[in-house]
């Protein structure tokens, strides 16, 4: 909305939530979960209310948005090409399929038995829920009694309200093998299929199981000038392999910086979604041109011109891991964190006697530490200098 109301652009929501305070035209009711309906309720405000362009924001809407911009004549990717990148078992098919390298996958559909789900698994493995994202539900597997545990705790997230407070529609699982390495994401722009970096982070804190949540983002990356465009090569691959064109890309990827040169495949792709980074992530990215991420993003599905040059200095953001579960009690330590040198801000996302959910069944992080300096090195150690001042009471 802030990134809109500085291009001078009236934003229209089309929203499942009850949204006040908002003057009327600027919010109607979509259905997301029934896209024939959901598209008939955009295209009847939009007669109403005429728009430039559309903008998808997370994995619920991506898929009506890109219906409703193809309906409007408006510029978007392909309906069929944004629902294969956000499906986890889509998205591996359709770049194995191009010839691109991939771990090897099984399919678990959610009518499969436990016998049925484990047959053949490679090990070690990452099972993961095709249709959620923020690395909810995803979980490494060493054995079979790993992955059967695995297979019935994906089941259950499934089968509870999300994000969105509603179950799960799509119930399939994939089974992929374990790509060892350190991880990096790189924020990019597709126009007309060719790919833009805007920004390459690399994420400092080994991700190797038995669950995923996400910790540090740091730009640039400590990583040769070489390898960086392996990355990007490989992510503009993969777009070309799924036939995204439009708009912001979010990709993670694995890089095997252990392996001798023989043995290494190259970066791997671990997913290539068709949005910007989630969370407040993305304010951790400074543009020479002073634009954020959400309005170079905004910029382009409205034609502008963009630039996507990133400051010198480096950045860095860290979502805030989550202790233990339960009830959030108190916050201690708020202030030091925030006078800590070199970090910009620190949110925190759960309210007061708000629920805090680990990983793999939460979603929420507990918060967000931003931190600029001149290097990757000085902006890690002021993130977690910050995190170490912060006590969260969870009982
Ligand atoms: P989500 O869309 O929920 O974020 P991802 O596919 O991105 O799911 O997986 C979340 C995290 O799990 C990744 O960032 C990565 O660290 C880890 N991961 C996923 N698949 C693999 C894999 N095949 N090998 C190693 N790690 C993986
Ligand atoms: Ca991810």
């Amino acid at each position: 909305m802030a990134a809109a109301r500085k291009e001078n652009a009236e934003v229209i929501i089309g929203t499942d939530q009850t949204l006040e305070a908002l003057p009327k035209g600027a919010t109607f009711v979509v259905d997301f979960a029934d896209p024939e309906t959901g598209l008939r309720q955009v295209m009847a405000h939009c007669e109403q209310f005429p728009v430039d362009g559309v903008i998808g924001v997370d994995e619920v809407t991506l898929t009506l948005a890109a219906r409703a911009a193809k309906a409007l004549g408006l510029k978007g990717n392909e309906v069929d090409v944004v629902a294969a990148a956000i499906n986890k078992l889509e998205f591996r098919r359709t770049l194995k399929d191009a010839g691109l390298p991939v771990p090897e996958f099984k399919h678990i559909p959610a009518a499969a038995t436990a016998a049925e789900g484990l047959h053949g698994l490679p090990y070690p493995c990452v099972l993961k829920p095709t249709g959620l994202s923020a690395s909810r539900g995803v979980m490494r597997a060493n054995n079979s009694g790993e992955a059967e545990e695995a297979i019935r705790r994906i089941r259950d997230i499934l089968d509870a309200p999300g994000a969105d407070g509603a179950p799960a529609l799509d119930k399939d699982i994939i089974a992929e093998a374990f790509i060892p390495g350190a991880e990096f994401a790189l924020e990019g722009i597709l126009e007309d299929g060719r790919l833009t970096k805007l920004a390459l982070f690399e994420k400092p804190d080994p991700l190797d199981g038995p669950y995923f949540e996400e910790t540090i983002y740091l730009t640039p990356p400590r990583l040769s000038e070489e390898r960086q465009a392996d990355i990007l090569r490989a992510v503009q691959s993969a777009a070309g392999a799924l036939g995204l064109t439009e708009g912001p890309v979010h990709a993670e990827l694995r890089l095997d910086l252990d392996a001798d040169s023989g043995d290494n495949q190259g970066p791997l792709l671990i997913e290539l979604a068709p949005r910007t980074i989630g969370g407040h992530c993305g304010r951790s990215l400074n543009f020479t041109s002073g634009q954020s991420l959400e309005e170079i993003v905004v910029r382009h599905a409205l034609g502008r011109h963009f630039e996507a040059d990133l400051s010198d200095e480096a950045s860095g953001v860290m979502m805030i891991p989550i202790p233990n579960g339960g009830t959030l009690r108190q916050i201690d330590g708020l202030e030091a964190a925030r006078a800590t040198l070199h970090v910009t801000e620190v949110t925190i996302s759960i309210p007061i006697g708000g629920d805090v959910i680990p990983w793999p069944e939460g979603f929420r992080y507990l918060g967000f530490i931003f931190a600029v300096a001149a290097d990757p090195d000085t902006v890690e150690a002021a993130l977690r200098q910050a995190h170490a001042a912060l006590e969260f009471q969870i009982d």
